[in-house]
């Protein structure tokens, strides 16, 4: 993130309070050289027409850096997320209601959520410490991840393995789990979470599913069959730097962490960088933006990693890429509005995997093509993987609709999964039923 961290007090509290409050997240700012978002809001705008979006996406060119968009400017029907920094928030505020564009606050004060995460997750930490054990409904770092992935290949040996396929900009281990039950090269089905290094829920998410296929293989019949004829790889962390990055100084980076000699901003959008329609509409050539593309298509070796395996393996049949939030399934394409060559299938089959998470808790996620029920976004994986002959490729979008976004209480990491579940199963399910 290149916005300035908000230095404004949350409302309705008192003098010493917020002296009290100041001095507080300064200590703990200062203390864990982290940003602070004290007093920053996320404001949400329900844009009427095409004439308004087009308004608001003018926001990023007059306050460039400081609103980060975390749902952006779509089309009339979807709302508009932006994080808005505490100094910046009458200038956006006075913006929006001189173009008549009505607003409401989704978060009041970011920082109150982020102090209650990293307080959830140290109460965690201590428990799993004393009991020597994993939590799978907690948030954990890189390093935890890292560890619990050690450990997790050396008790289940028989099914999982671990493959290391590139080393990130900031030369980390990127990491791939091999679940298999034997032969070699067989038809495979590809998940990768975190490419979005804040989109805390989907690491989470990816490793509740990891211990769920080793927990289901010789129980689920469905995921049984699946192991017996076809491999799974799970990348957990496909952003490992930006991930650190949201630990140790910005919660909220989306990008990954590539430095290049004469460029002033750092970071490429990782779901910008891929080959099938590089620089297209809905993908920035300015470094500063949070959709950079990057200078070249693969040019991030996060992407690279990715490209260079699938490509390698060359029998993967399916391709499933965990984002949020939103609440969607989607499919090819991003860069286009035209139907794809399959698009019946997937459409029928997305909303049978829909229909099978609803069933878990009751929540409802919207699909289709990505140009369509999301916006038009350039150089996206699930194209890549499209174009590169994978037929069944889909794009995630997981809890919550904004509420909290990307800053998901740890206690909703289960249900979301659990959920999930029931829907990549229907995936994986279609695609053991439907060899090519
Ligand atoms: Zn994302």
């Amino acid at each position: 993130m290149q916005s300035t961290p908000g230095r404004g007090m949350g409302p309705g509290l008192s003098p010493v309070d917020r002296r009290t409050l100041l001095v507080c997240s300064f200590i703990l700012a200062a203390a864990l050289g982290q940003m602070n978002f004290t007093g920053d809001q996320v404001l949400r705008v329900l844009a009427k027409n095409e004439k308004q979006l087009s308004l608001l996406r003018d926001l990023e060119g007059l306050k460039p850096q400081k609103v980060d968009f975390w749902r952006g400017p779509a089309r009339p029907s979807l709302p508009v997320d932006m994080r808005v920094p505490f100094s910046e928030l009458k200038d956006v505020k006075a913006y929006l209601e001189s173009h008549g564009l009505a607003y409401s606050i989704m978060i009041k004060d970011i920082q109150v959520l982020l102090d209650q995460e990293r307080e959830a997750m140290a109460k965690s930490r201590r428990l799993e410490r004393s009991t020597s054990s994993f939590s799978y409904s907690s948030y954990h770092t890189l390093e935890e991840i890292y560890s619990w992935m050690d450990n997790f290949v050396t008790e289940h040996s028989d099914i999982v393995s671990k493959i290391q396929i590139g080393h990130s900009f900031e030369n980390r281990s990127i990491l791939v789990l091999k679940f298999s039950t034997g032969g070699s090269q067989r038809p495979a089905i590809w998940m990768d979470t975190g490419i979005h290094s804040r989109e805390w829920i989907t690491h989470a998410t990816g490793i509740w599913t990891a211990k769920k296929i080793v927990n289901e293989y010789g129980k689920d019949h469905i995921l049984t069959n699946i192991l017996k004829s076809m491999d799974v790889f799970v990348e957990i962390v496909s952003n490992p730097d930006g991930f650190a990055f949201t630990h140790s100084m910005n919660r909220l980076w989306r990008k990954n962490k590539c430095n290049r000699p004469g460029v002033f901003c750092i970071g490429v959008d990782l779901n910008r960088n891929w080959r099938s329609g590089f620089g297209g509409n809905g993908s920035n050539d300015n470094p500063c933006s949070e959709t950079y593309r990057g200078p070249y298509p693969h040019s991030e070796p996060e992407v690279a990693a990715i490209v260079d395996f699938i490509t390698a393996h060359g029998n993967i049949k399916a391709l499933i890429s965990i984002h949020s939030y939103s609440q969607m399934l989607m499919y090819p394409y991003g860069h286009l509005l035209e139907p794809v060559s399959n698009q019946e299938e997937l459409y029928n089959l997305a909303k049978d995997a829909v229909q099978a998470l609803y069933e878990v808790h009751g929540i409802k996620y919207i699909y289709g093509s990505v140009s369509t029920t999301l916006y038009v976004a350039s150089g996206i994986t699930v194209d890549w993987a499209y174009d590169s002959g994978i037929k069944y490729a889909f794009s995630f979008e997981l809890r919550d609709t904004g509420r909290y976004g990307f800053l998901l209480p740890a206690t909703e990491i289960i249900p979301t999964a659990q959920e999930m579940w029931m829907a990549i199963r229907t995936i994986m399910e279609h695609t053991l039923n439907h060899p090519y």
